[in-house]
């Protein structure tokens, strides 16, 4: 049996971009938007980064009619780590074909180590572009100011809490913390953010979302919720139900292992499912 299918399947719609497609079209059944990412990442040489961004723009194309073309992309897979003229070549290529299809991209955020220079390239493809959108972690220190400075250029931000183990010298370690800097972020996204993405299955913080919309008086069509394809399946029909916008996060391809490891070191619960599976 293929080891996808043993270990990652819950966490990863296949291997093909045809199976996350028809991932998109279930959710979509059930009224939730979908953001395909062809998984891979830290990327060294040319023609591997050509690979990744033609892959790209192959999913652009064949997301049928009616599905938002909204994929999710990592730069360090698309030349970031070789240089800023070749990343800057791939990602404008993709955001001319999701332009002419009319579809977004989203920059996902790495390591701490590509912050700023993601951050440089996306204000740099936003001078000519404005169906692309950044992800920022509310765990970094420098984050309500990134935040501020998205809400002052009208950029799309998705908030997250950030997936990657990083030093204290650049990240809250403490989960208290890490969900306080959080809320106070989403909530500056809230109030002036350009349709905000609020990314997390942690209830404390829906449920701070939520209530702060109300509060403020935030209708529900000026952000959305986003979750990650596998996580709190019955959350996202509740979210609907409630007349939310809900966005899953659906990875595909053969590069898994680096993104299933993260939501494995996430929770225990998930390698716990892993296990069971694995053993039935
Ligand atoms: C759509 C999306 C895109 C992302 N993009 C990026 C990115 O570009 N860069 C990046 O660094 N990170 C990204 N992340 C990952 C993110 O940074 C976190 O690592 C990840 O979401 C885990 O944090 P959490 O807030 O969801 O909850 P956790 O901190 O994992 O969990 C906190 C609490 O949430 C509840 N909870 C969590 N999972 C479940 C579950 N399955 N069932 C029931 N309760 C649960 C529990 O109460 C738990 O104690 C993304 C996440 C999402 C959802």
């Amino acid at each position: 049996m293929n080891p996808l299918t043993i270990f990652a399947s819950r966490f990863v719609a296949g291997e093909k971009p045809q199976d996350a497609v028809r991932a998109g079209e279930r959710l979509h059944a059930k009224g939730i938007k979908a953001t395909f990412d062809k998984l891979g990442e830290d990327v060294l040489d040319e023609g591997a980064a050509k690979r990744a961004t033609d892959a790209a723009k192959d999913v652009l194309r064949l997301i049928p009619a009616g599905i938002e073309r909204n994929i999710s992309i990592k730069m360090s897979s698309m030349g970031q780590e070789i240089s800023r003229d070749l990343c800057l070549e791939n990602v404008s290529g993709i955001l001319d074909v999701a332009k002419e299809k009319g579809g977004f991209v989203r920059l996902d955020m790495e390591g701490s180590k590509l912050t700023q220079d993601t951050l440089d390239v996306f204000h740099e493809l936003r001078k000519r572009y404005d169906n692309v959108g950044i992800v920022l972690q509310a765990s970094l220190h420098r984050t309500a100011d990134d935040v501020r400075e998205a809400v002052r250029r009208g950029d799309r931000v998705r908030l997250c809490k950030g997936a990657y183990r990083e030093p204290s010298a650049v990240a809250l370690q403490d989960m208290g913390e890490i969900r306080k800097a959080f809320a106070a972020c989403a909530h500056i996204l809230l109030d002036a953010g350009r349709y905000p993405a609020v990314a997390t299955h942690d209830e404390e913080l829906i449920s701070d979302t939520i209530a702060y919309a109300a509060a403020q008086k935030v209708a529900a069509s000026r952000f959305e919720f986003q979750m990650l394809y596998g996580l709190r399946r019955r959350r996202w029909e509740e979210l609907v139900r409630d007349g939310y916008n809900l966005r899953i996060y659906v990875p595909f391809g053969t590069h898994w292992i680096p993104y299933f490891y993260r939501r494995l070191r996430e929770r225990r619960e998930n390698v716990l499912f892993v296990l069971r599976n694995v053993f039935r």
